[in-house]
């Protein structure tokens, strides 16, 4: 049986977790899922008030026995949530699609690229001193994470057009992102030489995802830069209240919106519930690979066909995307349109 734990999260967190529960639990019916366990855990600014801790023990103790883990966006302790779920549960691929959706108006309609960020290693292993006025920062790349994290970009570029390209910066960072470097090309030598490989120095990436993205197919890169390049694609690709990410290790994963708790518009009923449904998406193909369970596969497959509808004939859309329905009017379509 299956076990997620749900973080509903901060700001619009919740709004729009309700929404993805709504969506999810009619598939489930649909395709005569019973099986999938729902553990709603808090975590996040909400729980870091009232237990102390933004992950409180019994929520890390379900965390760690789920199969999955759905969450929400997560406020100003974000990084404490997110950083010992991707460290504590190995979920070392940070995999961010990013592409034009039908009826979705974009900066660069042509980009259709994936971002395949290395996740548990980097600046992000929050080791930082101060001596004397000075700070200091350390990075941290490793052989093994940057062999498996090359697996994944690799295996990913098979199914797609079979480019990958390595983002770093070994000009600067001879040793760090040098390593990084030589090994995914030492992968792609040994393992995958079916697989074109270039590179780019992160700056003109940066540069390149807005001025040419069709450049790209999958780009493999390490934590910091990974981190900052999704963002970017998310825009050039169109709203971020529509952008999902998965977060996935051998035995488990974990799947959230790109989109941040947002603040502004929380408790406004405005907000966009589509990245997060995707979300929900993605967690049901993640598991019926997984699991080897067709009916799951193709839950998943029914999320992402009513989403892509609702967009193209631009049916209800929120006010990010244009239109004025609201965040349940939206949601109630989504179910409508499942088959
Ligand atoms: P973080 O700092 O964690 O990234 P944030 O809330 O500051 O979070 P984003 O999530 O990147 O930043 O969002 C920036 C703005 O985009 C928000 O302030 C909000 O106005 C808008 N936005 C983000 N997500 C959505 C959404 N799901 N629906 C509608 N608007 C959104």
């Amino acid at each position: 049986m299956p076990r997620v734990a749900v973080i509903e999260g901060d700001g619009i967190g919740p709004e729009v977790t309700r929404a993805a529960l709504k969506v999810l639990g009619k598939v489930c019916t649909i395709y005569n899922i019973g099986d999938l366990e729902l553990v709603k855990v808090p975590a996040g600014d909400s729980a870091y008030k009232t237990y102390g801790k933004a992950i409180p023990d019994e929520s890390w103790k379900i965390i760690q026995t789920s199969d999955v883990v759905l969450k929400g966006p997560v406020g100003e302790t974000a990084g404490e949530v997110v950083v010992k779920i991707r460290r504590g549960l190995d979920l070392y691929a940070n995999i961010r699609p990013s592409r034009c959706l039908p009826g979705i108006e974009c900066l660069r309609p042509e980009i259709d690229l994936v971002v395949v960020r290395e996740n548990t290693e980097d600046v992000y292993v929050r080791a930082e001193y101060l001596h004397n006025d000075i700070a200091i920062a350390l990075r941290v790349i490793s052989r093994r994470a940057s062999e498996r994290i090359a697996r994944v970009a690799f295996r990913i570029a098979r199914k797609r057009k079979r480019r990958v390209t390595i983002v770093h910066k070994a000009n600067v960072m001879t040793i760090t992102d040098g390593l990084f470097r030589d090994t995914v090309r030492q992968v792609r030598d040994r393992e995958f030489p079916d697989i074109e490989l270039d590179e780019a120095y992160i700056d003109a990436a940066a540069m390149d995802i807005v001025r040419r993205p069709s450049r790209f197919d999958v780009i493999v890169t390490t934590n910091l830069f990974g981190d900052i390049l999704t963002d970017l694609a998310a825009y050039v690709s169109g709203s971020i209240g529509i952008a999902a990410s998965a977060n996935i290790g051998d035995e488990k994963a974990m799947f959230e919106p790109v989109h941040g708790a947002a603040f502004d518009i929380a408790g406004k009923g405005i907000a966009n519930p589509i990245a997060m449904i995707l979300c929900t998406s993605w967690m049901l193909k993640w598991l019926g690979e997984k699991l080897n369970r067709g009916s799951y596969l193709k839950a998943g497959e029914s999320i992402e066909n009513a989403v892509y509808r609702l967009l193209s004939e631009r049916r209800k859309l929120t006010p990010d995307l244009g239109g004025s329905a609201t965040t349940e009017e939206v949601t109630e379509e989504i179910c409508n349109l499942l088959t």
